[in-house]
């Protein structure tokens, strides 16, 4: 079943047309990858769907509901949550208190000491429990990038959203992660997930779809998309 349907998703900044009439669909249960070339529109995309970018024109629904207009607050609570490609822990916070607050403005708003029970849990989901009363910025890059995964996980979200969180792991870390991203899956939540490693992407995604300079270039099996010579075109003619 359809979790997330984006039609004909367009956004202009200024004279800068980044998306153009862009079509994505999310069932639920489903890693979707997202790929394309540098500057193809891919977390724009996704800021559209987290709802910190308005749309310029399009529809975004989740679960049976049009949420075009929604403020991302909103959406958090509806059951989207998003990480950045940029880890943005509170730096004054310790590992588990960076999960915590998550859970405390959550869908569930629970109070703190429930709060830092689920942070826990989920550290130790993601191989974090060790560092959980730990200052963040002691932790490595890898570390920081599955604190931001632990952090949108505890939201309890429908549809996770992951900006290259494999992005500058060396191949150990970056198998964990990719570990990481089936067993959300496992667990029920659905993704989409950027990557610039398009193989890595390949091999997790039930599906994916290709933007190219803002449009949809192709989407499919990921068999299919990798031998797509218009997919071959646009990144080696990118
Ligand atoms: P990708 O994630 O695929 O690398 P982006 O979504 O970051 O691509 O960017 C798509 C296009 O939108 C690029 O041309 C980029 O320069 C432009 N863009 C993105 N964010 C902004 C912004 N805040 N203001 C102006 N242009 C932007």
């Amino acid at each position: 079943m359809s979790l997330l349907r984006c039609t004909g998703v367009t956004k202009r900044f200024g004279g800068v047309t980044a998306l153009a009439e862009v079509d994505l669909e999310v069932n639920e249960g489903e890693i979707v990858g997202l790929v394309g070339p540098n500057g193809s529109g891919k977390t724009t995309l996704l800021s559209t769907i987290a709802g910190s970018l308005p749309v310029s024109a399009g529809t975004i629904e989740f679960a049976g509901r049009d949420i075009t207009r929604s403020t991302p607050h909103h959406r958090a609570h509806a059951g989207i949550s998003r990480t950045f490609q940029v880890p943005r822990p509170l730096p004054s916070f310790s590992v588990e208190e960076n999960v915590a607050t998550g859970c405390m403005f959550g869908r569930d708003s629970m109070g703190r000491t429930a709060a830092l029970a689920k942070a826990r849990t989920v550290l130790e989901l993601v191989g974090l429990g060790e560092h959980a009363g730990s200052e963040v910025g002691k932790l490595t890059l890898h570390e920081r990038k599955f604190l931001e995964i632990a952090r949108a996980i505890a939201l309890d979200p429908q549809l996770i959203l992951l900006d290259e969180v494999l992005g500058g792991l060396n191949p150990s870390e970056a198998a964990l992660g990719m570990e990481l991203i089936a067993s959300l899956r496992t667990r029920g939540m659905s993704v989409i997930y950027i990557e610039h490693n398009v193989r890595a992407v390949s091999t997790l995604a039930d599906r994916m779809y290709v933007l190219n300079q803002g449009r949809n270039l192709a989407h499919g099996l990921p068999a299919d998309v990798l031998d797509d010579p218009r997919v071959v075109e646009a990144y080696l003619g990118g």
